[in-house]
C-alpha cells in the first residue's frame, strides 16, 4: 500500500481520504471487497507518462460487479502556442471523467475472466489501475483546437507602411535626432 491514509477529517460516510501523488493506483484489496465498495483518493501532483505537467484532484474508485469504475475530476495543464498571436502560452485544463478499468483475473479465485467484448475502457493489469493513459486521452479531447493567450488577442503586430505625411513637428525631432546620430 502506498497511499497516504489520512482519514481525518474525511466526510462521514466515505470512509477515509487517501493522498497520493501517483497515478499508479494499487487496486488489489478493493478488488477483493462487495459490489459498491468505494475508495476516495487525494491526487496530489502526480506525473504520468505520456503527461507534460503534474496532475492533482479527485479520484472515487467504486467497485461494480464486474470492473472498477474510476470517477476522476482532476487539474493539469499543458503548453501550446496561441492561435492568434503565436506566443507560448500555458493552458490549465479541467479533466473529469467516469471509466471502467477491468481485472483480467479473477482477484479471490484467481481465474481468468473474459471482460465483455462490448466493453470500453482500460484494464486492471498486476492488481494496479494506472490513470495516465486516460487522462492522456482527456487532456486532448479537452485541449481548445485553436487557444489564445488572453481574449481578444490581437495577433500578430504587423507594420504597416505609413503612406501620411509625418506630423511636421514630430518631423523636427527626426531631423534633430538625424544630425545628433551625424556627430
Ligand atoms: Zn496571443
Amino acid at each position: 500500500m502506498t497511499a497516504h491514509d489520512c482519514g481525518a477529517g474525511a466526510p462521514a460516510g466515505h470512509g477515509p481520504i487517501r493522498t497520493t501523488a501517483s497515478l499508479l493506483i494499487n487496486v488489489s484489496t478493493l478488488l477483493q471487497e462487495p459490489i459498491g465498495s468505494l475508495r476516495h483518493f487525494e491526487i496530489d501532483g502526480a506525473r504520468g507518462a505520456g503527461l507534460p505537467s503534474p496532475v492533482s484532484g479527485t479520484l472515487r474508485l467504486l467497485r461494480t460487479d464486474q470492473s472498477l469504475l474510476a470517477t476522476a475530476e482532476l487539474t493539469t495543464s499543458v503548453t501550446d502556442l496561441c492561435g492568434s498571436c503565436l506566443n507560448d502560452l500555458v493552458l490549465e485544463l479541467d479533466v473529469d471523467f467516469d471509466e471502467e478499468f477491468w481485472p483480467h483475473v479473477d482477484a479471490i479465485t484467481g481465474m481468468a475472466l473474459d471482460p465483455p467484448p462490448e466493453r470500453s475502457g482500460f484494464s486492471v493489469v498486476d492488481g494496479q489501475i494506472d490513470l495516465s493513459e486516460a487522462v492522456r486521452q482527456y487532456v486532448e479531447m479537452s485541449r481548445p483546437m485553436s487557444p489564445r493567450c488572453v481574449e481578444d488577442c490581437p495577433g500578430m503586430e504587423i507594420e504597416e507602411p505609413s503612406e501620411e505625411p509625418a506630423d511636421p513637428r514630430w518631423a523636427a525631432l527626426a531631423t534633430l535626432k538625424l544630425t545628433t546620430e551625424g556627430d
